[in-house]
């Protein structure tokens, strides 16, 4: 998507550590116009689909499912971040390794929101190594629901998340992918 790309060439900051800031646009302050241009394409990609629900993670997916769904016409559930999980049998959780704190944290959802009748695209902000994916899409198993499609903003391609997530046959769209950034010049190269 180009708007996209344009916006993190003018703004994206590229640190030490393959880490890119988007604060500016995504992560701190929030670009609504953007964010709705990613919506509408988000559901030129997965409209087609028979979407109920959208499932994404706490706290930049929100923004961007949240936009998303007001052209899905659906309900938007976000997998809550815990401190310590409280094992009740009321929510499925699953642990995730944080790419850009490097930890291991639990995320929750009520098994209120998840069944096996959903049909689920999964939105987020960032595709690195894939692992709150790969949580999300456990969590969506756990509850017997369908996986539809997989929407993510900004895929740093050089990571392996997105080649294990399309190797399993899962249909992913990344508006953005970076295939080289350089924490020196600030370079970025983008998939064309
Ligand atoms: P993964 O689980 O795929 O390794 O990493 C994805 C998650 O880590 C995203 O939800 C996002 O919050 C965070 N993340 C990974 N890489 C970056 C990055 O380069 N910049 C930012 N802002 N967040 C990232």
């Amino acid at each position: 998507m180009q708007l996209l790309q344009d916006r993190i060439r003018k703004d994206g900051i590229v640190k030490a550590g393959n880490v890119l800031k988007v604060d500016n646009f995504l992560n701190h302050q929030v670009d609504i116009d953007l964010l709705n241009e990613m919506g509408k394409e988000f559901y030129r990609l997965f409209g087609d689909l028979p979407i109920n629900k959208i499932l994404t993670i706490e706290a930049s997916g929100i923004a961007i499912a949240s936009i998303t769904a007001q052209y899905f016409h659906v309900p938007v559930v976000f997998a809550k971040k815990a401190q310590s999980i409280n094992l009740d049998g009321e929510s499925y959780t699953a642990k995730i390794e944080s790419f850009t704190h490097k930890r291991v944290y639990d995320v929750i959802v009520s098994k209120k929101y998840l069944s096996p009748e959903d049909h689920i695209l999964i939105i987020d902000d960032f595709l690195a190594n894939g692992k709150a994916l790969e949580g999300l899409i456990g969590i969506i198993n756990a509850a017997g629901a369908t996986v539809e499609g997989i929407g993510i903003a900004i895929e740093k391609g050089f990571q392996n998340g997105g080649a294990e997530i399309r190797a399993r046959g899962l249909r992913l769209e990344s508006l953005a992918i970076v295939d080289k950034m350089d924490c020196e010049t600030g370079e970025i190269t983008f998939r064309t």
